[in-house]
């Protein structure tokens, strides 16, 4: 199956409510074109090595998320030739990260929307706010100017995707109680990947992030 009978396949059997975003780790600018062509508004990557490879190689419009480790790579990610140009940052799982980011994008006079990913399965080793911390969590970041809350995003166990349906579960029920918490409308729950992006919508995900249903199997070199 080619990239465009991927994209325009999952289009079809999803909810017009749902976006999908292409995970896009390890594939070329050309590759991220021909998903953009056949439908795809979102772009999402991991590594900022792979997006200063293929940002400015896709001559495509589209927005681009940011879905990795901001931990890890925040030296990078806090550039702002970086910042002017990515439209969302999905992993907000740190105080002091989201505080510099603030401040960074105070400089750039620009507000971004962000998402608080939330560790639904409560994984020791795993990034992400405990379920029980989210609502604090979001309440200490929610001060900020630049920097705006619109949702949550979770990932889960590496399982069968039926048994990821209570975290997600779970993580719409925070995403829930967090628009009363904080009297704010919320827009973005980022739940779902290749194997489990039907049960995540069933649960209430209304953006998925797809990466091999799309690209095919990722070739690790
Ligand atoms: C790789 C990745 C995806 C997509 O995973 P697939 O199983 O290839 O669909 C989604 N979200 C994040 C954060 C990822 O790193």
């Amino acid at each position: 199956m080619s990239i465009k009978e991927n994209v325009e396949r999952i289009l079809k059997e999803i909810p017009k409510s749902v976006k999908v975003e292409a995970a896009a780790k390890t594939k070329t600018a050309e590759e991220i074109e021909e998903a953009i062509e056949s439908g795809i508004t979102i772009i999402g990557q991991n590594y900022m090595k792979d997006f200063k490879n293929t940002y400015w190689s896709v001559s495509l419009k589209a927005e681009w998320h940011f879905i990795g480790s901001c931990k890890t790579q925040k030296h990078d990610l806090l550039k702002p030739k970086f910042l002017h140009v990515i439209d969302m940052i999905e992993t907000i799982d740190d105080y002091e990260f989201a505080k510099a980011l603030d401040e960074k994008l105070k400089a750039l006079n620009k507000v971004m929307p962000v998402l608080i990913e939330v560790n639904s399965a409560e994984e020791p080793q795993k990034s992400g706010i405990m379920p029980g911390d989210v609502i604090g969590f979001a309440k200490r970041i929610a001060i900020f100017e630049n920097v705006k809350i619109d949702g949550l995003m979770t990932m889960g166990p590496a399982i069968e995707p039926e048994g990821l349906r209570k975290y997600f579960k779970l993580t719409k029920e925070l995403f829930d109680e967090l628009k009363n918490a904080l009297g704010i409308e919320l827009n973005t729950l980022s739940m779902g990947m290749t194997d489990s992006y039907k049960v995540a919508i069933e649960e209430g995900a209304n953006l998925i992030r797809i990466g091999r249903a799309i690209f095919g199997e990722r070739i690790y070199t």
